[in-house]
């Protein structure tokens, strides 16, 4: 049966908690949100509730909004080499209404009241209801996982997802610094991240991890833009050789998608190791823009991977710009030392 079939996609797309939470975030992004706030319940279980102030979905769309394989960020399979949404496969609502309970209330601009529609296995629940709302929408997800007993269990009975749904916004608010992020459990008073939006990388990054991690962070740069069959550019901020930190940070987006790259981090972590005093790892963040036919974002389900071109030579390229970076301040951290 076809339910059955999306109940199984479903439970792929989305993992956990976190990558509701993920998707929903990047909606509010795609749809030009200035500001985005997170409500978690019980570790995103009970509820996760995500509200913006983007452009709205229009109340004719609502029926078949939580329809598998329904999009308006793309509409023919070229369109995917050029993608600069983060969506593009018309899965995740879909997705959240086979494994929990979907509730959108969204206004869209110029009209004079919003709409709330629920949502169950793809299909609404009710005709929406006119509602007050303010600008843009909210999507709350109850009861995740419902019908999934065994994902269930092991949710509950593994760490809480909180710890990695405030480390999901918190690297979204380092990248995408003139959105307003905020985070917070369900009923607290105190937000876990607030990133205001400001005009600086330096500032979001203060106020998401804090002064003391700033003040030992370096700028860098990186371009490849001679190279006549490739361009690629990386901009970031490192730590220097005075940062302390026991885990790795790493922040990576390619062409504005929050992404991991195993041998990257690696390859940086390396550098450190050799450079570095104490066993100390590093904190980083780094987007990297390179054309978007160099770039397939479409090899894991849940886009967390995306394979570059000329992989091997952009990493090449960025060790040996971050091992000059840490050479010259170690250099100024000796002079400092013996003045
Ligand atoms: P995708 O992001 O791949 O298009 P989704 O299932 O995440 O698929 O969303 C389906 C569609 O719902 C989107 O294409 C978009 O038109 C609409 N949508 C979802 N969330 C929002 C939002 N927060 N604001 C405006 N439109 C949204
Ligand atoms: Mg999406």
């Amino acid at each position: 049966e076809e339910s059955v079939v999306n109940r199984i996609a479903a439970g792929e797309v989305i993992q956990r908690p976190s990558s509701a939470v993920k998707e929903l975030v990047e909606n509010s992004i795609d749809a030009g949100a200035s500001t985005v706030s997170v409500t978690v319940k019980d570790g995103g279980l009970k509820l996760i509730q995500v509200s913006d102030d983007g452009h709205g979905i229009r109340c004719e769309d609502l029926p078949i909004l939580c329809e598998r394989h329904t999009t308006s960020k793309l509409s023919a399979y070229e369109d995917l080499q050029t993608i600069k949404s983060m969506g593009f496969r018309g899965e995740a609502l879909a997705s959240m209404t086979y494994v929990g309970h979907v509730t959108v209330t969204t206004i869209t601009e110029g009209q004079l009241h919003g709409y709330r529609v629920s949502y169950r296995d793809g299909v609404m629940e009710n005709d929406p209801k006119p509602c007050a709302a303010v600008k843009g929408t909210q999507v709350m997800v109850e009861n995740l996982f419902y019908n999934m007993v065994a994902r269930r269990k092991t949710l509950q009975n593994s760490n809480d997802d909180y710890p990695k749904i405030v480390d999901f916004i918190s690297r979204f608010a380092v990248h995408h610094i003139n959105v307003n992020f905020s985070c917070r459990k369900h009923g607290a008073n105190r937000a876990d991240v607030h990133s205001g939006s400001t005009s600086s990388r330096l500032d979001a990054i203060r106020n998401v991890y804090g002064a003391s991690v700033v003040r030992d962070l370096m700028e860098i740069q990186v371009s490849d833009e001679n190279a006549v069959d490739e361009i690629f550019k990386m901009d970031g901020f490192i730590s220097n050789a005075n940062y302390v930190a026991k885990k790795t940070t790493m922040i990576l987006f390619i062409n504005d998608r929050l992404v991991d790259c195993t041998s990257l981090k690696r390859a940086t972590e390396f550098v450190y190791s050799a450079i570095l005093p104490q066993a100390s790892k590093p904190f980083i963040y780094m987007s990297i823009n390179l054309p978007p036919e160099h770039v397939d974002v479409n090899i894991h389900p849940t886009k967390k991977e995306v394979s570059l071109l000329n992989q091997e030579r952009i990493i090449e390229k960025i060790k040996d710009a971050i091992e000059e970076k840490l050479m010259n301040c170690n250099n100024t951290r000796i002079f400092q030392t013996q003045a």
